[in-house]
């Protein structure tokens, strides 16, 4: 069994998953590079190697069980133990995305993505980092998700455009993770939503205002929290974020 602390990101061959493993890295830790294409992986395990992070590649469809279930036994296999997962693979999907015009296939796309995702992921790595002496858990969400901010005044609104399936996603991601929280309070696993802020990546066609590294951050903070910390929290870099 590896002697170091091991994380798995997944969707950390680019954007602000890439820059939570070089983070991670930089702890001292191995990071598992969770990503479904097999070049895309293979380029951001050897940056982040280049980089001095001891990374590993790990195929991963957050979407197809099997390939959940082949990471599972790969992080088994290599490393023998996990005590991170940052959920942080995503899709936002077309845009702009009207209630009144949505193609129920991308509503489809985007709540199996960005929520069964998580619950596939969590749930098969679940038996690895029940082992771990201070699992962390860490799900990427956004404030776009926050029903108190979507439903202010106009003046109040710093929730994005219209988008019925990517916001209500970090939503129901936020309401699932709540259970998990419940359901593990009293154990040493922590399980906590970060909001990365407005990040210029591909989801949003690189118009964020932050770079993917101010966006890694939270997770950063999240991943690291001591044991006895704060889980079941939503929360940026400047504190709680209104569910
Ligand atoms: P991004 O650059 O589009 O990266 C998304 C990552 O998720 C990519 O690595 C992508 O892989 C991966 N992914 C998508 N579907 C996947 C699947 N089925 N299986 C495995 N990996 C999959 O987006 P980002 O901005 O860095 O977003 C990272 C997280 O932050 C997301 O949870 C997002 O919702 C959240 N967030 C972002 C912002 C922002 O302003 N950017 C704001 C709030 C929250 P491919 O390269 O293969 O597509």
């Amino acid at each position: 069994m590896s002697e170091r602390t091991i994380a798995l990101v997944t969707g950390a061959n680019k954007g602000i998953g890439y820059e939570i493993a070089l983070g991670l890295g930089a702890l001292g830790w191995g990071v598992g590079v969770g990503a479904r294409d097999d070049r895309r992986r293979k380029e951001a395990v050897e940056q982040l190697r280049a980089a001095g992070v001891d990374a590993f590649g790990v195929p991963l469809d957050v979407t197809d069980d099997a390939s959940v279930s082949a990471a599972a036994q790969l992080i088994e296999d290599r490393t023998g133990r996990l005590d991170v997962l940052v959920n942080n693979a995503a899709i936002a999907d077309e845009m702009p995305q009207e209630p009144t015009q949505v193609d129920p296939a991308t509503f489809r796309a985007v709540m199996e993505t960005n929520v069964l995702g998580v619950i596939r992921v969590t749930n098969a790595m679940m038996p690895l980092l029940r082992r771990s002496p201070s699992p962390r858990i860490v799900n990427m969400s956004s404030s776009v998700g926050s029903l108190t901010r979507q439903s202010g005044t106009a003046a109040e609104l710093t929730t994005g455009p219209v988008a019925v399936a990517y916001a209500p996603s970090k939503t129901l991601l936020n309401a699932v993770t709540l259970q998990y929280a419940r359901e593990l309070s009293g154990t040493n696993i922590l399980i906590n939503m970060g909001c990365p802020g407005y990040v210029a990546t591909d989801l949003n066609g690189f118009r964020g205002v932050r770079t993917p590294a101010q966006g890694a951050a939270i997770a950063i903070t999240l991943a690291t929290l001591p044991d006895g910390g704060p889980t079941g929290t939503f929360v940026d870099d400047a504190g709680v974020v209104p569910w």
